[in-house]
């Protein structure tokens, strides 16, 4: 099957042309348009949809040399994600696979996030457990099948990626804080400061604590020192990601050890972390782990996931109606 998949979910623009399995094009198009609020706007993430679908369609379909007439299907992400985003690629979809007569495929986009390790070599092991770590999502799922998971473990508050953000916009670094963040810690001492960290039972997180404990920390040193963030941005970085990556990872531990399964991998846009890439690959020694870390332009939103997926659930006969509307609070 050759299948066009969009996604939209949050505020990336980003369509994909994947043929048997194999992706064609993944073009991906980032909404600057957010930067100056230091957060997205949801109304404008949409409009901007809006503007972006069709020359990214287009673009999709041009590198991957496919033209409409060959499409076997149409997917799209259904959520998790914004309602107004999600519903520029969702109608989109519907329009485009009613006007060419081929089915639609509604993805899940964490599931999605997950199936991205099948794009490339090597591909993980079934069953494997995938710790999930995105700007909206912080999960351990038990990956039975491609399309078989199950949700072991998850934030019961903020997300990882969250944490990450709300913390380097408090240390003033720019939009998006994650990747701000982790440069400036790979230059400093992760053992600098000690940041408290909430435990939860089983396999779950907690992740709002550590903004109150850096804010309260940064109130505190500040009243001594007024340069005090400035002087010590790369020390601080590396503490806070030291902090939340042995959190992650703690759980991720029991987890492999409890159900027995070696074979590890990560997903979503922390993924990118360098520090967490880095910190897995010594647990991969240390506990005889069979890690997969995905590509970096797979690991942040994009629609070559979405193809994945959408690939996996053709083969299934797992097809949408022209009912089907955006869920964003769709589940695993
Ligand atoms: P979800 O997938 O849960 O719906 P999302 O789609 O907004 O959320 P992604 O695009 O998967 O999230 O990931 C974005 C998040 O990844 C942001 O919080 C961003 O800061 C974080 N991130 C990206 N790169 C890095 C990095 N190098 N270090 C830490 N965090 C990072
Ligand atoms: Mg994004
Ligand atoms: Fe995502």
């Amino acid at each position: 099957p050759v299948i066009l998949a969009i996604e939209s979910s949050c505020d990336e623009t980003s369509a994909s042309v994947i043929k048997d399995g194999k992706v064609l094009s993944n073009i991906i198009a980032t909404q600057a348009v957010h930067e100056q609020y230091g957060g997205v706007v949801p109304e404008l993430a949409s409009r901007a949809h809006q503007q972006n679908i069709i020359p990214v369609v287009s673009q999709a379909l041009l590198t991957a040399n496919v033209t409409k007439s060959e499409l076997s299907a149409v997917a799209f992400t259904r959520g998790p994600g914004l309602l107004g985003a999600l519903l520029i690629g969702c109608s989109f979809a519907k329009s485009f696979a009613l006007g060419l007569g081929i089915p639609i495929i509604e993805v899940n986009h964490m599931q999605a996030h997950i199936l991205a390790h099948f794009i490339e070599d090597p591909k993980p092991e079934f069953p494997f457990l995938c710790l999930t770590v995105s700007g909206g999502h912080t999960q351990i799922v038990l990956v039975k099948s491609p399309l078989d998971m199950e949700v072991i473990g998850q934030t019961t508050d903020d997300a990882v990626g969250e944490a990450f953000d709300k913390t380097a916009k408090m240390l003033g670094l720019p939009y998006p804080g994650g990747p701000m963040l982790d440069k400036a810690a790979a230059l400093g001492n992760p053992k600098a400061f000690a940041f408290p960290v909430g435990n939860m039972p089983g396999y779950d997180y907690s992740f709002s604590g550590i903004k109150t404990s850096v804010l309260y920390f940064l109130q505190k040193q500040v009243k001594e020192n007024p340069a005090f963030v400035q002087e010590n941005i790369n020390d601080i970085c590396a503490s806070v990601q030291f902090t939340l990556i042995k959190t992650l990872l703690k759980k991720l531990v029991q987890a492999s050890k409890d159900l027995n399964i070696n074979q590890i991998a990560i997903a979503g846009g922390v993924s990118a972390n360098s520090g967490l890439r880095h910190t897995l690959q010594e647990y991969a020694k240390k506990y005889n782990w069979q890690v997969y870390i995905p590509a970096f332009q797979y690991c942040t939103d994009n629609a070559a996931m979405i193809a994945m997926a959408a690939h996996f659930q053709f083969l299934e006969g797992d097809f949408a109606t022209q009912y089907v509307s955006p869920e964003p609070r769709m589940k695993i």
